[in-house]
């Protein structure tokens, strides 16, 4: 989705329009009694147009000094994620030095900036119109964000831009789309019996006997009605004829399917100890940003079943700190049970892969953990982290602003990731970390 962000100094109307754009939604938006206001955000449309918009109007740092500086600084870096940023002015009080700073800084994030001349609803504003357009922004609108005039020109300019996003963005995952799926692990840890069922628990299969080709690399499926795109299964069911089943596991194989994959299934012999290889794998799959489930099969064959369990969890929560929390699954695949729970864990782990952190939340999140441990002072000066937003999801992705991020030490980093893991539901999920700034980029000619 399109994500635009509105950008001004105080007062000249960013709520108003924020407001209108969103409708009735807002009145829900992180606006508690006693929390900083933050960076609000919201599904905006016009007409037969959706967007992501952001509204800086309530940055308000006060606990810091209320330095009007650092507030234009923060919007402007919020506007930093944003791929079209909506500069509103004030038409009838006309440009004030502080809406020129902003300009400049606008101007040097080099994003697509439409220049909102507001208020104009009455010709007191016709000389500050003027004036506008003397900030030297190609696209500007005069419009009244109080009386809904200007939008429709605004619409056409958007329009284009939203299309263009919707084209490069995938769909919303609620949107029914095939969740794309892989089941790996060692030969003989149960895949094909597992897939088969699968297969054969749901009737609406339209894989391998439905006239797949050979070469087909995926075969859809539906489970209680959510699309499912299971990947290789053609070869998992060819492999389950062939007898002999001496080879090991290629990672390359594996690396095939991950990247394949949104979420991927790691299935072991839960009869034979963990080997290092599924551990690679799982840690792969953390690098590549998927979601995981740990599937445990042969359930019914395993003597101390309580036992085993600790003894997995302790294994992987060792060595593999990144996907802290994944799902872990117990299933016999060859009595078909366990399966319904299987999918359940996929889904959850899909859910989570796909979530979004509102930026209110997580900054409100960023300043309590900070406080509670704050970063190190590396040669006497401490590292800072401003902000926060999640730049983007599948796997959750945040952009951290600040000084100095390049220094944060992993295990600062890994503190904030299990932290948010935590609190914002994304346990057992891969979490990206953007370092932003450092120098403060507006600065520079
Ligand atoms: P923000 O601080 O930029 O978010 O500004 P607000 O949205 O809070 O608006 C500041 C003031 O301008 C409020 O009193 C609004 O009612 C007023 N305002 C907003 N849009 C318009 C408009 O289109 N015309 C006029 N005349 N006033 C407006
Ligand atoms: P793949 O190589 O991963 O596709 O493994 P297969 O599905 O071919 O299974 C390997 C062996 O494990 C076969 O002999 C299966 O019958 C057996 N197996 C698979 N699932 C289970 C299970 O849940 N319990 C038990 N006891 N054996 C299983």
């Amino acid at each position: 989705m399109l994500n635009v962000a509105i950008v001004g100094r105080p007062n000249v109307g960013k709520s108003t329009l924020f407001n209108r754009l969103i409708g009735k939604k807002l009145a829900l938006v992180d606006d508690q009694p006693g929390v900083t206001r933050d960076v609000r955000e919201g599904t905006a449309q016009i007409a037969d147009i959706s967007f992501r918009l952001f509204d800086t109007a309530g940055l308000d740092f006060a606990k810091k000094g209320t330095l009007a500086a650092r507030m234009t600084e923060m919007s402007v870096e919020a506007a930093q994620t944003a791929d079209v940023v909506l500069f509103m002015v004030d038409g009838r009080s006309g440009i004030t030095p502080e809406d020129r700073t902003y300009a400049d800084r606008i101007r040097k994030l080099g994003r697509k900036v439409v220049l909102l001349v507001n208020k104009t609803e009455s010709r007191a504003a016709n000389a500050g119109v003027a004036e506008a357009y003397a900030l030297g922004f190609p696209d500007l609108l005069p419009i009244s964000a109080e009386h809904g005039e200007g939008l429709d020109e605004l619409y056409e300019i958007l329009k284009p831009l939203t299309e263009k996003a919707a084209k490069k963005v995938e769909p919303d995952p609620d949107v029914a789309r095939p969740l794309k799926l892989a089941i790996i692990g060692q030969p003989n840890a149960g895949k094909s019996t597992l897939v088969n069922a699968m297969l054969k628990e749901e009737r609406m299969l339209t894989g391998p006997e439905a006239g797949i080709t050979r070469d087909s690399i995926a075969s859809r499926w539906s489970w209680r009605g959510r699309e499912i795109s299971l990947f290789d299964t053609a070869g998992m069911r060819r492999k389950s004829r062939v007898q002999d089943k001496v080879e090991k596991l290629a990672v390359g194989d594996a690396l095939h399917s991950i990247r394949y994959a949104e979420c991927v299934v790691v299935l072991l012999d839960a009869t034979l100890p963990i080997e290092r290889q599924d551990l690679t794998l799982c840690d792969l799959i953390g690098r590549e940003g998927r979601a995981i489930v740990l599937a445990l099969n042969k359930w019914d064959a395993v003597e101390d079943p309580q036992k085993k369990l600790r003894d997995v969890q302790s294994d992987i929560e060792d060595v593999l700190p990144d996907i802290r929390g994944m799902s872990i699954v117990t299933l016999s695949a060859k009595q078909g049970r366990g399966i319904n729970k299987l999918m359940d864990a996929v889904f959850a782990a899909d859910r989570r892969w796909n979530q979004r952190v509102s930026t209110g939340k997580l900054n409100r999140w960023l300043e309590e953990v900070v406080q509670r441990n704050a970063p190190p002072a590396p040669s006497g000066r401490r590292i800072k982290i401003k902000y926060m937003t999640q730049a983007n999801a599948r796997p959750p992705t945040f952009a951290l602003f600040g000084n100095q991020l390049a220094k944060l030490p992993e295990s600062y980093l890994r503190y904030l990731m299990n932290n948010m893991r935590d609190n914002f539901d994304l346990a057992g999920t891969p979490i990206r970390f953007h370092m932003r700034g450092g120098k403060n980029p507006y600065e520079e000619k």
